[in-house]
């Protein structure tokens, strides 16, 4: 029997999903570099949620022990009427269930646990992709240093501003008309809060929701605030900052748990939420896109790392499959068993924000019936494994 020649597969970007992208690689046996912009992997970002959907994958790959020491035990979700603070809604969540919830964590911290599970001499930080061409047998990428790498196959994990993306595309970021400024609290500034310090609680209000939840293990409580946009400020950036008395004056006539909060804040960031359109393609030859390079999407599902977690082992399952003839034809197969799921849950978390921004007249009407399980359960239901095993007998393939 011809032995197949191992596939190279250069991954562009090294966020959750492109370091997701090649431990998965890694783990299916297959040769992986990563190129990621930044000089280091830093501690970047703040509290990301984690669906059972996600939590499945880590656990799969071996990382479920390091994922339970770095997320918060959560025991429910909150909804608050944003002027009196009166409870709408509080729903149960067992900590200790992962089919049951939300995992949070803090971004930097799951990347510090993605980094340590691959091998280290295939992560290069410092590499700016600028280019990528291809041909029949490779994918070409040029870096801003000047350094050239050939591959078999290429993946564009590099995020909302993708340059992999934008190679085959014209199509640009959609600004949502909502800013959020985002903060991280150590918790025992927050002991006010007592029980629900270890729950997401989110106060609804007319054009704006102040959400809060745990991190680090309970140590830390991040904070999210979602308003409308002033004046021009449209920056798309998880670096930009903010000022602590412009969030304390957007909620100066709110509950007062929600301003002791903001008081309790050293500094805040300030992200202008955007998003895409869903792509009529990802795959071009031999290249693809994954995570936010393929779908980005608005946070008010929790579900832009998930995605692009489902999105690395799907890739990595597609791959295992494929030899240097097959490779275009099995990225194909990905993509066709992918995006339209991530199509859905684009357009699903548009909607999904408007639910929580209401006028008075309807925050207890729609709040009381508001059951965020029942709502995401065709998300956390997802197992990966079945997806993969169904679209082999219903999606083409070599
Ligand atoms: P991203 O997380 O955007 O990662 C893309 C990676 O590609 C980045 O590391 C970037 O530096 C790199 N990159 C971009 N262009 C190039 C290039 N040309 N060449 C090489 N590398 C490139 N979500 C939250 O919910 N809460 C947060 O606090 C939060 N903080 C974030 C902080 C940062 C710095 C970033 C980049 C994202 C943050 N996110 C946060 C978004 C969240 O991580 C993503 O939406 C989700 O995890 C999907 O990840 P991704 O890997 O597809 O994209």
């Amino acid at each position: 029997m011809i032995k197949k020649k191992p596939l190279n597969i250069a991954v562009i970007g090294g966020g959750i999903g492109g370091l997701m992208a090649t431990l998965a690689l890694q783990q299916v046996g297959l040769h992986a570099e990563l190129y990621e912009q930044a000089p280091q992997f830093s501690e970047v970002g703040a509290g990301i949620g984690l669906g059972p959907n996600a939590v499945r994958i880590l656990q799969r790959l071996g990382l479920g022990k390091q994922l339970d020491a770095i997320r918060a035990p959560v025991t429910g979700f909150v909804l608050r009427h944003w002027h009196d603070g009166k409870l709408i809604n509080d729903q149960q969540q067992n900590a200790e269930n992962e089919y049951a919830g939300v995992w949070p964590v803090h971004r930097a911290e799951l990347i510090t646990i993605l980094h340590e599970a691959i091998s280290h001499e295939q992560l290069h930080t410092g590499k700016h992709c600028q280019s990528l061409t291809q041909d029949n047998e490779h994918v070409y990428l040029t870096f801003e240093d000047g350094t050239q790498v050939t591959a078999d196959a290429a993946v564009g994990a590099d995020g909302i501003h993708s340059v992999v993306r934008n190679t085959y595309h014209t199509d640009q970021p959609i600004f949502s008309n909502q800013i959020a400024y985002r903060g991280l609290v150590p918790m025992e500034r927050l002991t006010f809060l007592g029980d629900e310090a270890h729950k997401f609680t989110m106060w609804m209000g007319p054009q704006r929701h102040f959400l809060i939840y745990p991190v680090s293990r309970g140590t830390v409580m991040n904070v999210v605030a979602f308003v409308p946009p002033e004046g021009n400020w449209r920056v798309e950036s998880w670096a930009a900052h903010g000022e602590v008395k412009d969030l304390a004056k957007e909620f100066d006539t709110w509950a007062p748990h929600v301003q002791k909060i903001i008081q309790a804040m050293d500094d805040t960031m300030r992200w202008a939420l955007y998003d895409r359109d869903p792509l009529d393609f990802w795959t071009q030859g031999r290249v693809t896109l994954l995570g936010d390079a393929a779908h980005a999407m608005l946070p008010h599902q929790g579900q832009g790392a998930g995605q692009s977690i489902e999105d690395a082992l799907l890739l990595a399952y597609s791959l295992r499959e494929a030899d240097t003839e097959t490779v275009a034809a099995w990225l194909q197969f990905y993509e066709a068993l992918r995006k339209p799921r991530t199509t859905r849950v684009q357009e699903t978390t548009r909607s999904a924000g408007k639910l929580y921004d209401l006028p008075d007249s309807e925050i207890y009407r729609r709040g009381e019936h508001f059951s965020f399980s029942n709502r995401s359960i065709w998300l956390w239901n997802y197992d990966a494994d079945q997806a993969f095993k169904q679209a082999k007998q219903t999606i083409a393939h070599p």
